[in-house]
């Protein structure tokens, strides 16, 4: 339920009436309290790599003595200041896409450019961990927005389809046109999301095994991100899942009119 906290401001109005003035506080609080929450679970968020690293820094002082332990202790330092970088890159993404309604400056996007540079960021990491990468895109599909994030939005359904999934299974990416929407598929045959977890896990920082998600350097902010870059593109992204059998996500935008996007190419004229 949601609690409405109204307030009312009178005003005498002449002799005879009043003017009464109603204004609905529950956006603003509800606003104020997503905020809060955000800012508790990012310190609780920081706080795990920060005190990881500190405690291994003093544990290659201990090791001084130890070249092996030392190297093997520096590694892991490594690899919590990378997940550090990453965090702090989404969390920033993040504000800056729930404070932004909509983009500032859309421009024409071509998707089959955004796909293919989405792939091919992950192209090595697909190699290494034996996950065929395929790709089908219709030239046709392109959208008004912001190339970057629509990349970044791919290129995280892409990199969770490859972390919950085995080595030797496909993953499949494709976008195409339907009627005046552009649709993007991501499908793994990974080992998809409970039925009753579906509708949470794009929630920030949400994630059904916290272990997992920590083992594959997951932030839990991906899938949030991908569905404010949706959302500010005025379009929206669904899952279909089953246990085992894998997971499809769909983001569906509002495609650029074959109008717009050649009126947008043409040089403006006088
Ligand atoms: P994370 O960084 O943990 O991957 P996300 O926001 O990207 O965070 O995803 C939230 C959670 O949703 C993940 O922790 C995982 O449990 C689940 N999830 C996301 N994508 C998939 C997928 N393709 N297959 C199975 N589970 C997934």
């Amino acid at each position: 339920t949601t609690n409405t906290l109204m307030t009312a401001r009178v005003a005498p109005l002449g002799a005879s009436h009043i003017l009464i003035l109603a204004e609905d506080h529950t956006h603003a609080r509800r606003v104020e309290e997503v905020r809060r929450d955000f800012v508790a679970n990012v310190s609780h968020e920081l706080k795990t790599p920060v005190g990881g690293i500190a405690l291994l820094a003093e544990a290659v002082l201990d090791a001084r003595d130890d070249p092996e332990a030392v190297s093997r202790f520096a590694e892991r330092i490594q690899v919590e200041s990378t997940r550090l970088t990453r965090l702090v890159k989404e969390i920033v993404d993040l504000s800056r896409l729930q404070t932004a309604d909509t983009l500032h400056e859309p421009e024409l996007v071509e998707i089959p450019q955004v796909v293919a540079e989405a792939v091919d960021r992950l192209r090595v990491a697909a190699e290494s961990r034996d996950i065929t990468l395929e790709t089908s895109v219709d030239q046709r599909a392109s959208v008004f927005g912001d190339a970057e994030l629509l990349a970044t939005a791919v290129g995280n359904l892409v990199s969770n389809a490859m972390n919950y999934s085995e080595p030797g299974t496909r993953v499949a990416v494709a976008a195409r046109r339907v009627g005046d929407t552009v649709e993007i598929t991501v499908s793994d045959q990974g080992q998809g999301i409970p039925a009753t977890e579906q509708s949470r896990i794009f929630e920030r920082f949400y994630r059904v095994d916290a272990a997992r998600s920590r083992a594959t350097g997951g932030t839990g902010l991906g899938l949030a991100i991908v569905k404010h870059v949706c959302a500010t593109h005025g379009g929206d992204v669904a899952v279909w899942s089953e246990e085992g059998h894998g997971s499809t996500f769909t983001m569906r935008l509002p495609a650029a009119s074959d109008r717009t996007a050649a009126d947008s190419d043409r040089p403006q004229v006088g």
